[in-house]
This record gives structure tokens, C-alpha cells and sequence, in this order.
């Protein structure tokens, strides 16, 4: 795993846990869905109703998950988590659904990754309140209605794109959730260190959030690294030198690069005088295999713009000369 991985790794799961916001006005950052989901949810209770399911959609990190777990306890019911993954029949989604009770919220994380007739199932539950469960096969089956009580539907997609417009079209509020900007991981990353039981200076804070790639979940392991650093090495007591120094020896750079994203900008530039360089000539040259390359390093140092691609191959940017403190030859990336 690379510490700047926007995915949880297994054994993180707990020290996430206790890092997560559990009301709206501690979610930092995203004002704008903040507002309008704080909106959802006061007109519901106003009304004494069931909010409207919400859909989520964003990149891995970005706080979906604590979203839907703000949202069940903002409405103080339980919430119940599965992902599209996890349901493999119709059943299985009926068995889930009919168990609920009236207000409760169901999450359903990765909700592009449901089969077919889970997801018919889903629309009917969500606008009726209602599944049709086949009992029998063949000529004689039949379809038995069951009523379900009303209940709040969270899904949370990374591909808002893959859902299917019937699918999008029966939530009522849908929320695109951005990468975050460095003064809001840096609050969050202070927040963190007070729950932790200790203190982060600004100076360290915006250390941590500059490498975090606009993304919570990093800005949470970065400083758990640090933190482990600075115990071992300086009584617990962290400072901006101290955190400079525990992220270099994960490699991880100042704009969050690692070591994969360097490799691959420094191969761009020095290997290949800066582009253009077809993808499999690049992977071949760091080591990795095309899906790692593609679908690891190039998003960030895209998202950075650092190289571009184009139909020649990749081409490193002035931006990602600059990055590496060199500066491109005359007709570099031409
Ligand atoms: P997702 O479901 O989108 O992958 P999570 O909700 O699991 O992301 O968030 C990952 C981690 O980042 C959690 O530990 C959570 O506490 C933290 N986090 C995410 N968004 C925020 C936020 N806006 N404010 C504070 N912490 C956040």
C-alpha cells in the first residue's frame, strides 16, 4: 500500500472509525453540500417525515461513508451499511429492506456494482415502499408484494456516470463531493491530533494537508505516520521538521507525490526527454505493469498537471519539469 492510497487499507478500518465527524457542523469543508443536505434534513424533522434518499457520489476518501452515518444520526435512527457488491440476489436486498423500520437509513456504498435485479428491486422499494418477491419458477411463479416502511436510502457511487438514469432520477438530493482544499484538510487533520490526544501546530497541519492529495482519508494516515515518528523519535511532540522528515521517509513529497508518481515523472523527463512516451514503453522503463501506471500514478500527476496524454503518448508539462527542479530542453514534449 502507498501512504497517499485514496482506498482504506484493511487494518486501518478502526483508526478510522474513531477519527469520523459525527454531526454535520464537524464534517470540515464541502460547504456547499453541507448546506444543502443540512437543508434535507431540518425541513424533514420539521415536517416530521423521512428525508429523501440522497445519493453521494466522489472519489474514494472524500467522506461518504461519514456522511450517511451523519445523516442517520442527525435523524437519531440506526443505520444500516451494505455495498452493491455484498448483494448478489434480489433476496438479498429483500431480506435487507424488509427488515427495516420506519426512518431508519440504509447505506448502500458502491451502488454501480449491484446486479440487475437488485436494482429493480431498489427502484420500486425506493419510490413505493414496496418489493415483489417471486415465489416459485417458471409458469407458476408469482410475484408476492411486501410492503416496507419508509426509509432513507444513502447511496454512494464513485461513477456517478455508471448509474442508470431510472436509478439517479429517484434520489432527491444528490451530492458531488470535491477534493477538499488544504486549509480544510488541515483543519481536519488538527481535529484529528485533538481526538488523538495530542496537539498538531499549524505549521505541522499544513505540512500533512499539502501531501494529503485533497483527500480526508490521506490527511488521516499521514498524521497517524507522523505521530508514530514523532513518539519514537521526539517524545511525541510533533513539529513542522519532525513531519517533513517522517513523510520523506515514506516518500511521500510535498504535493503528495510518492514514490511511483515521482518514478514515473522523472522517467517522462530524463529517460524520455519529456515525451511523448507510448504507455507500455513507460511501465516497462518504472517496473509496473500498464493498469498500475494508468490507473495509479497517471490520475494525480493528470489531476496535477504534471503530464498529459495524448495520442502520441505521455507528455511531461512545464509544471512537471518544475516539479522536479529541472527545467525542460529547448522542443521537449513537441
Ligand atoms: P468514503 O466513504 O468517501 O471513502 P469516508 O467517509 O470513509 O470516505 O472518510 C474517510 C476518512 O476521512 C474517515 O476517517 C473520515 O473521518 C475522514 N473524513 C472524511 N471527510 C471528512 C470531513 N469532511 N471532515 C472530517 N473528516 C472527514
Amino acid at each position: 500500500y502507498s501512504p497517499v492510497s485514496p482506498q482504506a487499507e484493511p487494518a486501518e478500518r478502526a483508526a478510522e472509525a474513531a477519527l469520523r465527524p459525527s454531526t454535520l457542523s464537524e464534517f470540515e469543508g464541502q460547504p456547499r453540500v453541507r448546506e444543502q443536505l443540512g437543508l434535507v434534513l431540518a425541513a424533514a424533522r420539521h415536517r416530521g417525515a423521512v428525508p429523501d434518499h440522497v445519493l453521494l457520489s466522489g472519489p474514494p476518501g472524500l467522506g461518504k461513508t461519514t456522511l450517511a452515518m451523519i445523516i442517520a444520526a442527525e435523524m437519531g435512527v440506526p443505520l444500516h451499511i451494505t455495498s452493491g457488491p455484498a448483494i448478489q440476489h434480489a433476496g438479498d436486498l429483500a431480506a435487507i429492506l424488509s427488515g427495516l423500520v420506519t426512518g431508519e437509513v440504509l447505506f448502500l456504498d458502491e451502488i454501480h456494482r449491484m446486479s440487475r435485479p437488485a436494482e429493480e428491486m431498489l427502484y420500486l422499494a425506493m419510490e413505493d415502499f414496496r418489493v415483489d418477491v417471486v415465489v416459485g419458477k417458471g409458469p407458476g411463479a408469482t410475484a408476492i408484494p411486501i410492503d416496507i416502511p419508509p426509509f432513507t436510502l444513502v447511496g454512494a457511487t464513485t461513477r456517478a456516470g455508471l448509474l442508470p438514469g431510472p436509478l439517479r432520477d429517484r434520489f432527491g438530493f444528490t451530492a458531488q463531493l470535491d477534493f477538499y482544499e488544504t486549509e480544510d484538510l488541515a483543519q481536519i487533520a488538527q481535529r484529528s491530533a485533538d481526538k488523538l490526544g495530542f496537539s498538531l501546530d499549524d505549521e505541522s497541519a499544513q505540512v500533512i494537508a499539502s501531501r494529503s492529495r485533497g483527500t480526508p482519508r490521506i490527511a488521516n494516515r499521514l498524521l497517524r505516520r507522523v505521530r508514530d515518528y514523532a513518539q519514537v523519535n521526539n517524545g511525541g511532540e510533533v513539529t513542522a521538521t519532525l513531519a517533513r522528515a517522517a513523510l520523506e521517509l515514506y516518500e511521500v513529497d510535498e504535493l503528495g507525490l510518492d514514490r511511483l508518481d515521482r518514478g514515473v515523472l522523472e522517467s517522462i523527463c530524463l529517460k524520455f526527454g519529456g515525451g511523448p512516451v507510448g504507455l507500455s514503453t513507460l511501465a516497462i522503463s518504472v517496473g509496473e505493469e500498464t493498469e498500475t501506471v494508468e490507473e495509479v500514478a497517471e490520475p494525480f500527476l493528470v489531476r496535477k498537471g504534471f503530464i498529459m496524454r495524448t495520442p502520441r503518448g505521455r507528455v511531461a508539462t512545464a509544471a512537471g519539469w518544475a516539479h522536479l527542479g529541472l527545467t525542460p530542453p529547448q522542443g521537449a514534449g513537441d
